[in-house]
Order: C-alpha cells, then sequence, then structure tokens
C-alpha cells in the first residue's frame, strides 16, 4: 500500500508517557470553524458505495447495506456490500493466509503502524468527527471523544504491545535460560456496537493485530462508513493484505458464520447481552476439525445506578446524572438509567433534576445540539415501548414522548420517570435511550442494595461527601466500574480500564495494562545452558528468541 507520502511518525517506545488525547475546545472559533468545514468536506462525499476488502481483494455483492443520517433518514451516508455466511470461509482462507508472515512481523513493527494511524487521526479529527455525527447522530463533543478515544486507544496498545513483548522474564531455574513469550492466538473474529463505533471498533480490531493476530472484522450495520473509512486508513498506513478483512454483514448472517467457523480462535465482541451470550454458546460448541478452545472477549450491557446520598454535593450530582443519562441520549454501555437517591433529599432532587433536563435541547447533531436523533427505527421503537411501561411504573417529570420533526429524524425526549419501584422492569433492563428511572433509597445501605439489585455490573457513581461511605462503596458497589463524586460515563483510556462484571462481560478490561493479555497466548521455553554454542546462544538471546 502507499505509505510513501507520510510524514514519518515520531518515534514512540513502551517508556513513552502515553498521555490521553485532549478534548477539542469548540467555544474556540478556530475549532467550531474547522468542525463546520469538516462538515461541509464529508457532506460532498456522502453516499458513496464501498467494497468488502478481503485479502486485500475489493469485492462486490448483489446485497446492500445502506447506511442513513437518523437524524434525517433520507439522506445516504455510505452504501455497503453486505457479506452473507459463505463470503465468511472466504475471509478466514484471506486471514490465515496472512498469519504466518503478520504474526512473525516485529513487535515494534506492529505497533509503529498503529503510532502512524493515530497520527492520521489526529491530523484529520474534524474529518472523522463529521462522518461520527452524520452516521450514528453524535454532537461534536460526543463525535471528538470517540475520535480522541481511538487516538488513545491506538497509542496505548502499542506502548503495551511493546512492553510485553520486553516482559520481565520469569524466575530463571538454576543451569536453565527461562523465556515467556507472548505469542497470538490466531484468527480472530472483531464484532464491535454501533455506538462508539470508531473507538471501539478501532480499539479491538487494533489490540488484535498489534499482538501479530489477523481479524476478520464484521462491523455493525448502523455505522458501516466509520469501519470502511478506518480500513482505508489502516491501508494507507501500510497494513499488509489480510491483517484485517473488512466484511461488513448481519449479525445473524454472516456473524454469526465467523463466530461457528472451526479456525476463528477468538471473539472480540462488544454489544448486548443477548447477542453476547449467543456468541459465547456458540463459540463453546467445538466444530468438526476445530484443535483450538475458542476464547470469547465479551464486553455486553449495563443497568448503571448513580446513587446520591443524603449528604451529597447536589449541584455535583445532578449534573453528573444528567450527563451520564443524558449524552448521546443515554446510547452508551455506562449510561446512568438509575438515579437512587436518598429519600431525605429526594423530593428537592426531583424537582431540581426536573428543572435541568427542561434545559435539554434536542436537535440536529451537526448542528451541536446536546442530544440528537436515536440510531434507528428499530431502537426508537423499542425505547416507544419502554415509554409505554414507564406511565405504569412511575410519574413522568420529563418527555415520555417522541419529537416530531419534518425530516423524520428518530428524536425522542429526554425521559426522566420518578418513583419507580427497584424491582420495576424500567429499573432492571437495559433500554439504551434518554430514559433516567429515579428510585428512592432509604438510607445508604438501601442504596448499595437497590445498586447492586440488577443482572449487571458495568458501571456506577456515588455522589456523597463521606468519606466512610465512600470507602464503604469502594467494598461493596459491584461494578467494573465505580466512580466517586463524578459522572459514571466517560472512562478514560489508561486511567480508567474499563469492562464489567456479571451480565455485563468478561471484565476484560479494554484500556488497562491486563487487556492485550487476552489476545495473546504465553508460551514458556527452558533451555538447558551449555548445549548449544556460546556464540549461537548469544546470537538468539539478541534475536529475542
Ligand atoms: P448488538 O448486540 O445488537 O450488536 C453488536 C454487534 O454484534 C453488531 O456488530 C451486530 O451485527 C453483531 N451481532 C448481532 N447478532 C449477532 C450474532 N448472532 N452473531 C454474531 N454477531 C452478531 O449491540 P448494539 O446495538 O450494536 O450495541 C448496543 C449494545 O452494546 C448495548 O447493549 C450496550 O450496552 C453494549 N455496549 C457495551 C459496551 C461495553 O464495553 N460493555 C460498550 C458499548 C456498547
Amino acid at each position: 500500500m502507499a505509505t510513501a507520502d507520510l510524514a514519518p511518525t515520531p518515534v514512540r517506545t513502551a517508556d513513552t508517557p502515553f498521555s490521553n488525547e485532549p478534548f477539542t475546545d469548540f467555544t474556540a472559533a478556530e475549532n467550531k470553524r474547522a468542525m463546520e468545514d469538516a462538515l461541509a468536506r464529508v457532506a460532498g462525499e456522502l453516499g458513496r458505495e464501498y467494497d468488502l476488502i478481503i485479502g486485500g481483494r475489493r469485492i462486490q455483492t448483489t446485497g446492500k447495506i445502506v447506511s442513513v443520517n437518523p437524524a434525517r433518514p433520507a439522506q445516504v451516508i455510505g452504501i455497503h456490500q453486505r457479506a452473507e455466511a459463505d463470503l465468511a470461509e472466504t475471509a478466514m482462507q484471506a486471514a490465515l493466509a496472512a498469519f504466518p508472515a503478520w504474526s512473525r512481523t516485529p513487535v515494534a513493527e506492529r505497533a509503529a503502524l498503529l503510532f502512524r494511524a493515530a497520527d492520521l487521526i489526529r491530523e484529520r479529527k474534524f474529518e472523522f468527527c463529521a462522518w461520527l455525527t452524520f452516521e450514528v447522530g453524535k454532537n461534536w463533543a460526543e463525535a471528538d471523544a470517540d475520535v480522541g478515544e481511538t487516538i488513545d486507544f491506538l497509542e496505548f496498545y502499542g506502548r503495551e504491545a511493546l512492553r510485553l513483548d520486553h516482559a520481565k522474564p520469569p524466575i530463571q531455574f538454576p543451569g536453565e535460560r527461562n523465556q515467556l513469550r507472548y505469542i497470538p492466538l490466531g484468527v480472530g473474529a472483531v464484532i464491535p456496537p454501533w455506538n462508539f463505533p470508531f473507538a471501539i471498533m478501532a480499539g479491538m480490531t487494533c489490540a488484535s493485530i498489534v499482538c501479530g493476530n489477523t481479524v476478520i472484522l464484521k462491523p455493525s450495520v448502523d455505522a458501516p462508513t466509520i469501519a470502511a473509512r478506518f480500513m482505508s486508513l489502516l491501508e494507507e498506513v501500510g497494513l499488509p493484505d489480510g491483517v484485517v478483512n473488512l466484511c461488513q454483514g448481519e449479525g445473524p448472517g454472516f456473524g454469526s458464520a465467523i463466530v461457528a467457523h472451526p479456525k476463528t480462535r477468538f471473539i472480540a465482541f462488544t454489544g448486548s447481552k443477548a447477542v453476547g451470550l449467543e456468541i459465547h454458546e456458540s463459540a463453546a460448541k467445538t466444530q468438526p476439525g476445530q484443535i483450538f478452545i475458542k476464547r470469547t472477549i465479551l464486553e455486553m450491557g449495563g443497568k448503571d445506578s448513580i446513587i446520591v446520598d443524603a449528604d451529597a454535593d447536589l449541584d455535583l450530582a445532578i449534573e453528573g446524572v444528567v450527563a451520564s443519562a443524558f449524552g448521546f441520549n443515554g446510547q452508551k454501555c455506562s449510561a446512568c438509567s438509575r438515579a437512587i437517591v436518598d429519600q431525605s433529599i429526594y423530593d428537592v432532587f426531583c424537582d431540581r433534576l426536573q428543572a435541568r433536563v427542561a434545559q435539554i435541547q434536542t436537535g440536529d447533531p451537526a448542528k451541536n445540539v446536546y442530544t440528537g436523533p436515536v440510531i434507528s427505527p428499530k431502537s426508537y421503537n423499542k425505547i416507544l415501548g419502554y415509554l409505554e411501561i414507564a406511565k405504569s411504573e412511575g410519574r413522568i417529570l420529563n418527555g415520555g414522548s417522541p419529537i416530531e420533526n419534518p425530516e423524520g429524524g428518530y428524536y425522542i425526549a429526554p425521559t426522566v420517570v420518578a418513583d419507580v419501584s427497584p424491582t420495576a422492569r424500567l429499573a432492571q433492563e437495559e433500554v439504551f435511550g434518554p430514559v433516567l428511572a429515579v428510585i428512592k433509597s432509604n438510607g445508604f445501605e438501601d442504596a448499595l442494595s437497590i445498586a447492586n439489585n440488577t443482572e449487571y455490573g458495568l458501571t456506577g457513581a456515588v455522589y456523597s461527601a463521606s468519606r466512610e461511605k465512600l470507602d464503604r462503596a469502594r467494598q461493596e458497589f459491584h461494578v467494573g466500574n465505580l466512580y466517586l463524586n463524578r459522572k459514571c460515563t466517560g472512562a478514560m483510556v489508561g486511567a480508567h480500564p474499563f469492562g464489567g462484571f456479571n451480565m455485563s462481560g468478561t471484565d476484560s478490561k479494554a484500556g488497562g495494562p491486563d487487556y492485550l493479555l487476552l489476545f495473546t497466548q504465553a508460551k514458556s521455553i527452558a533451555e538447558k545452558i551449555g548445549h548449544a554454542s556460546p556464540a549461537d546462544e548469544k546470537q538468539s538471546e539478541l534475536m529475542g528468541m
């Protein structure tokens, strides 16, 4: 692929300090202008047709996936080829063919590829933000956070791969030279969701390939264009053919075929509980010809709570609840969908929350309105179903209805439902939309027990001024990502390794120091000293063997 014109990428080593990509300040005139320019530029590129890319070959199919703007469904964002299950074999063969060379490519080269990609994404940040705004309805700040997280994942996993390559040797047994080397697994299926279509898609893909695996990437049908743009960037920075095979397709067709394929060694999935469990079950079933126990890395849904204690700073708590519940319309696995509020402050909290939510503007995310549309008609109808349930399960303080608009965008008013029972459906099931249930608690003990009463365990937060209560939450609030006196969304790569307990997944801790281990297997090598020529021994040491 053409890499000749790229500016040289500054060298990073395992010790090069990592820092999160700064958020863009869109109140600064130059950034606002850059985003508007990018939106105008990208608007001129909408509606293009994209190919599948398997082993470097462009492939067209008769079936198509048409991606549209959820704010204006008549606007086509991209047209994509639809891979059916029969293409799974072709994709697998391409990934298998690329594996021997890629798995032996020095880690430093594989990591450098991620760093080059990060540099290019940084250069084209506004453009990627604009694609996210058009394809999934993110406002500017949400799009910027998604792009920033993508850059962070690439920078972080590149460094982590270098660190793992020089991992501390094991205990040296007398008379032997002992090594532990982290080698790739083989071919993996990468199956991301639509809601962080850049960061999660690129993060799972790059974690896989930097460890030497090759992958079949099946993006969400609701966000295929971002993945296609990323694939083309990977080619631009010199990714060899077949290392990532881009196959747009439906989950139940192509997706389930690659999960079930006997040569798939791992599945990196992020999405709903139902699909995660289905993948887990299918992967556990040994297929004829299979010689490897498939590994599943499954990050699933959440029903996340924020506890507001009697002594909490209410201004802080309300801002945290509103940002966590309604940022990107509550379409985050980490979104707060339950505010558990102490009875002594419950009424005042509800009044102030209602007033604050009433100020939220909903509209076209391209104009940088706080909340935009939900992603699809399927999601829209599911959320409307929960609004019906809300009528009988609580007292609607805000919203509770769709927002009609001439462009047919899938808008739903930010909805707050008070007086919800801790066991109501609204308090137990993942809605994945702008719907917040407020639950009254009777003291901190009760609040903790309500917070722990779902089948999930992804994120949670506590607002309290009491050191003792915060410490108790550290022990007893059973979630993978706990936040104290801050919102429960917005995990930062490196600082907040991300992944949930219970039915929220396998707790992979994306963006953390243990994540890459999931994409490798450790090979222990013991050599008796003195049985090969010293020169050979020295040589193999120098080669890191
Ligand atoms: P989804 O489960 O509907 O789809 C996720 C992916 O799985 C998509 O690419 C889809 O095409 C594919 N898929 C569907 N059925 C399949 C099958 N039978 N076999 C193989 N693949 C299949 O989820 P979504 O609507 O895209 O995303 C929203 C969900 O993701 C929410 O539940 C949210 O909580 C969760 N999520 C979790 C995290 C996390 O880190 N825990 C992060 C983001 C989103």
